[in-house]
C-alpha cells in the first residue's frame, strides 16, 4: 500500500512483556508497520535492554527503555516472585511508559497509538490517559486465548474435574491434559493464572485486538472471536525472508537475550546430509527436571540420529555426566542457536520441542515436522493442535509420573524421521507453510489486516 501522505508518519509505541517469546513477535509486527510507513518505537525494560546488549540487537526498530522496578535483575530479582513483580511492573511501568509518551510529545514526535502486550493490560490505561489509540497484542494462539477468555467469563469453572464437559466454542473436544497448565493445574502458580485470565479484563475497551496467528490456521476460532472484539490476525510473525521476502533486510529477529553460537551450529550442520539431524530445543524459559533431562538425553542417543540440542547454560548441569563424551560423534549441544537458520537448514529432519507458540509457528512456516514435548503454560494446547488438528507432528506421551521416557523419545523421533507417518506430516507441513506465506504476502489476510490498522491510524 502507499505510504501515508501527511506531514508526520503515525507513531506507535510497542510494549512487549519482557521475555524472548513475547519480544520476538511484537518486534516482527513492528517491522511490518515500519515497512508500511509507520514510525515504531519498541519500549523494553531497562533490565532486558542491558541483557540484550550482552546478546545481539541488530534490529532496525528504535528502542527506548521503561522500568519494571527491577532494573538490575528483572523478574528474578523480585523476592516474592511474580506475585510481587507484576503489580510493581504495573506501577513503575505505567509511570515510565507515560514518561516516554510525554518525552516524544516534547520532541515534536508525538505518539499516536500504544500497541501493548495482552499480559500488560495497563498499557491501555496509559493510552487512554493521553487520548491515544490502544491496540492489545496477543502473542499466543487464538485457541489458548479463547480458553483463558472462557475462564475469565466463568464458562469454564476451575478446578476442572474428570466430569467437566470441556466445550469451548471453536475448539475441538479437549481433555484436561490438553488445557494450558495454568488452567489444568490452577493451584500450581496462581499469579500466572491471574495474569493470563486478566488479559480479558479490559479487552472490550481496546480499539484493536491483534493476534499472532493467521486466519486459515484458526479459522473457526478467529471468526467466533471477531464477533466479540475488533480482532485482526496479523501473523505469523516470522522474519519476512522466511515467508514473503518483501522486507529485504528482515532475515532474523535481531533481538536476542542469549548469545547464539551461530558459527558452531551452522558449520556442524553443513557437514550433515539432508534431513539427517534432530533439532532439540525447549525455548527460553522451560526448566526441565534432572530425570526428564536424562530420559531425553539417552532417548536421543538411542535413536542413533545426529542431534543438535539447545541446553541453556543454566540447564547444562542437569545433563548426565558422561553424556557429552558418549555422544561427541553424533551430537552437538549449544547454549543457544539462531533457531530460524537452524530450522531452515536442509540437514534438519525433525524438531523435538516444548511447542512454545513461536517455535510452533516457525516449524509450521519452515515445514519442519515436530515432536511436541510440552512442559507448561500454553504448550500443552499447542501440542494438541500440532498433532490432532494441524497434523504437523506427534506428541510424546508421558508416563504416570508425567515423565516422557527414553523409549518414547526414541520412538517419536523414529516415527517422524522415517516411515509413512513422517511423510504424511511433511505433506501437511508443506501446505501450512504455503498458507503462512499467503497470509502475510501482498493481499493476504494478515497483510490486509495490517493495512487496515495503518490506514485507520493515518486517518486518526
Ligand atoms: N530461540 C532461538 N534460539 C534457541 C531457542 C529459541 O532463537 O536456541 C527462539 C525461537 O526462535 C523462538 C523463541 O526463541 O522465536 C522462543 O519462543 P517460544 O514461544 O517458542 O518459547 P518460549 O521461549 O517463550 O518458551
Amino acid at each position: 500500500m502507499e505510504k501515508p501522505k501527511r506531514a508526520q508518519r503515525p507513531h506507535c509505541l510497542v510494549l512487549p512483556h519482557p521475555i524472548q517469546g513475547h519480544i520476538n513477535p511484537m518486534l516482527q509486527f513492528s517491522k511490518r508497520l515500519e515497512h508500511k510507513g509507520v514510525k515504531v518505537t519498541l519500549a523494553i525494560t531497562q533490565f532486558i535492554f542491558n541483557n540484550t546488549m550482552n546478546g545481539t540487537s541488530s534490529s532496525s526498530i528504535s528502542v527506548e527503555t521503561i522500568s519494571d522496578g527491577y532494573d538490575q535483575g528483572g523478574p528474578e530479582a523480585a523476592s516474592g516472585g511474580y506475585e510481587e513483580y507484576l503489580p510493581r511492573f504495573r506501577e513503575v511501568g505505567s509511570k515510565t511508559l507515560a514518561g516516554l509518551v510525554v518525552k516524544f510529545g516534547n520532541m515534536g514526535c508525538p505518539v499516536d497509538c500504544i500497541v501493548y502486550d495482552a499480559f500488560l493490560p495497563w498499557g491501555l490505561d496509559v493510552a487512554r490517559e493521553f487520548g491515544l489509540v490502544g491496540a492489545v497484542f496477543f502473542t499466543q494462539s487464538c485457541a489458548v486465548d479463547n480458553i483463558y477468555y472462557h475462564v475469565y467469563n466463568g464458562h469454564l469453572k476451575l478446578p476442572l474435574t474428570e466430569r467437566t464437559n470441556i466445550t469451548v466454542p471453536g475448539l475441538p473436544p479437549l481433555e484436561i491434559s490438553d488445557m494450558p497448565s495454568f488452567v489444568s493445574v490452577p493451584q500450581a502458580y496462581p499469579p500466572l493464572l491471574k495474569l493470563v485470565v486478566n488479559q480479558f479484563a479490559n479487552v472490550g475497551e481496546a480499539d484493536w485486538v491483534l493476534c499472532n496467528t493467521f486466519h486459515k490456521l484458526e479459522e473457526e476460532l478467529v471468526d467466533w472471536m471477531a464477533k466479540i472484539w475488533p480482532l485482526r490476525t496479523i501473523g505469523p510473525t516470522i522474519p519476512s525472508m522466511y515467508l514473503d521476502k518483501r522486507l529485504q533486510d528482515d532475515k532474523e529477529y535481531g533481538f536476542s537475550i542469549f548469545k547464539p553460537k551461530t558459527d558452531a551450529c551452522m558449520k556442524w550442520l553443513d557437514q550433515r546430509s539432508n534431513g539427517s539431524v534432530v533439532y532439540v530445543s525447549f525455548g527460553s524459559l522451560a526448566q526441565l527436571g534432572v530425570d526428564q533431562m536424562e530420559e531425553i538425553a539417552w532417548g536421543l542417543k538411542n535413536s542413533n540420529y545426529y542431534f543438535l540440542w539447545v541446553v541453556r547454560a543454566t540447564e547444562q548441569p542437569k545433563l548426565p555426566k558422561n553424556f557429552m563424551a558418549e555422544t561427541v560423534l553424533n551430537g552437538l549441544v549449544v547454549t543457544w542457536c539462531p533457531q530460524l537458520d537452524v530450522l531452515a537448514h536442509r540437514a534438519i529432519g525433525c524438531f523435538v520441542t516444548h511447542s512454545g507458540w513461536n517455535s510452533t509457528l516457525e516449524a509450521l512456516s519452515l515445514g519442519v515436522p515436530m515432536v511436541a514435548m510440552p512442559q507448561s503454560t500454553d504448550q500443552t494446547t499447542n501440542a494438541k493442535y500440532v498433532m490432532d488438528v494441524w497434523g504437523m507432528g506427534v506428541r510424546a506421551q508421558c508416563d504416570e509420573r508425567g515423565m516422557v521416557r527414553r523409549e518414547e523419545v526414541e520412538g517419536c523421533v523414529r516415527e517422524v524421521m522415517e516411515g509413512e507417518r513422517g511423510k504424511e506430516i511433511r505433506r501437511k507441513e508443506m501446505k501450512w507453510g504455503e498458507l503462512a506465506i499467503e497470509a502475510v504476502d501482498e493481499g493476504g489476510s494478515s497483510d490486509k489486516n495490517i493495512d487496515e490498522f495503518v490506514a485507520k491510524l493515518v486517518k486518526s
